[in-house]
């Protein structure tokens, strides 16, 4: 079994990624060896993984309730949202060129947002509330003739704010615009459900919830129309060619299996170690909550600190063999303010001074202990 405390190592990065369940390696390891088969191929090794890809379908779908005919094969959230925000917006673009998403969405939202925004579309992007939530009633309020398309997460991946996402969903039934949910960060932690939800797309990923990584898919309702990002042999319905990663979907699917038996239980007991690090942290002064104080993810803890800078912050933590975030993966190597916090009301200089403890499958009591001091310490050694 995977022990995070190896080597005096605590893992609280669990909202970046996971580590893959062993029962996943597992079930996918036949998928790598003997079972190599093309699922688009006639012969008995193309059965065999089409009957895999299928079963994998299944599975996933119906961890969302959705029918098998509704999902697709991905590669990750951030493909399944590129191919949600992108495709919807050119298969509809002859009834209007509006598309409204929220200031908090992950860059695989907002980019492809921008993208658009440089190819003739135009965006509406919503601001939030102190606590990062979306008002219903001003979505209501931005929909216009030509909106074609809303997009809004389930639960954001840096303060782990739940959005209203019902509420949104009834207002785009009504109005006859397509919603589309990205919820990669959600999913295992809180039910995901795309009927009671109300949504035309939804993006998910594999490696945020015990599978492997390379593996996503994107809830496509039944009759909703999209255009493909990837043209080529017409495989996953013709929305996204490309010979399938069968060892990566059976993967996925036994992460959903897993979910399905452990996520009450997992979520309550998660839910008590972030509310003790919420509890704990917050008591240091100099330390803020960010996110909302109830409606957030079980698995997230998020800060912004007055008396350090959040590069330095997760060296500090790193020094103590305690992985976390800032909150967004920096890839450009240069500290830029988080435009989640900017979006909540921090300025310039207190967006850049994020942190974000996320826990999972293999925290520890003890280990949420241990950061709790840590940051003691390290509130110690630089506050004044
Ligand atoms: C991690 C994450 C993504 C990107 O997922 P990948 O599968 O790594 O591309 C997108 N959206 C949210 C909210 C995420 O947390």
């Amino acid at each position: 079994m995977f022990r995070s405390r190896e080597r005096q190592r605590i893992y609280m990065d669990y909202a970046s990624t996971t580590p893959t369940d062993p029962r996943v390696l597992e079930a996918m390891l036949p998928y790598f060896g003997d079972r190599f088969g093309n699922a688009a191929s006639l012969h008995s090794w193309g059965m065999e993984a089409r009957e895999a890809l299928e079963k994998a379908r299944e599975e996933i779908a119906s961890f969302i309730r959705a029918s098998p005919m509704e999902l697709i094969f991905t590669s990750s959230a951030t493909e399944s949202n590129n191919l949600a925000i992108k495709g919807a917006a050119f298969a509809s673009r002859g009834k209007g060129r509006n598309i409204i998403t929220s200031r908090i969405e992950h860059p695989s939202v907002l980019e492809p947002c921008r993208w658009l925004e440089r190819n003739g579309f135009e965006v509406t992007y919503i601001s939030v509330d102190e606590h990062g939530l979306v008002d219903p009633a001003k979505v209501e309020e931005e929909i216009r003739g030509d909106t074609i398309l809303v997009s809004i997460m389930h639960a954001n991946n840096e303060i782990g704010t739940i959005e209203p996402i019902r509420e949104i969903g009834e207002i785009c039934g009504e109005r006859g615009v397509l919603f589309h949910v990205d919820a990669a960060q959600s999913l295992g932690k809180i039910p995901v459900d795309v009927e009671e939800m109300g949504v035309d797309l939804l993006t998910l990923s594999g490696h945020k919830i015990y599978g492997p990584k390379g593996i996503g898919a994107l809830y496509v309702r039944e009759g909703v129309k999209i255009e493909p990002l990837l043209h080529g042999g017409g495989h996953e319905y013709g929305l996204r060619s490309s010979t399938v990663n069968i060892p990566g979907a059976v993967g996925f699917a036994k992460a959903c299996e897993l979910m399905r038996d452990l996520m009450e239980e997992e979520a309550e007991r998660l839910g008590r170690l972030c509310r003790k690090l919420i509890e704990e942290i917050s008591e240091i002064d100099g330390v803020h909550l960010t996110g909302h104080p109830e409606k957030r993810l079980p698995t997230i803890a998020s800060f912004w600190l007055e008396f350090i800078e959040g590069e330095r912050l997760i060296l500090e933590l790193n020094e103590r063999g305690i992985a976390a975030s800032i909150g967004s993966a920096c890839a450009s190597g240069k500290l830029e303010p988080s435009h989640v916090l900017l979006a909540i009301g921090l300025n310039e200089d207190r967006a850049r001074r994020g942190l974000r403890l996320s826990v999972g499958r293999w925290t520890r009591r003890g280990e949420v202990e241990y950061v709790i001091e840590a940051l003691r310490e390290i509130a110690g050694k630089y506050a004044k």
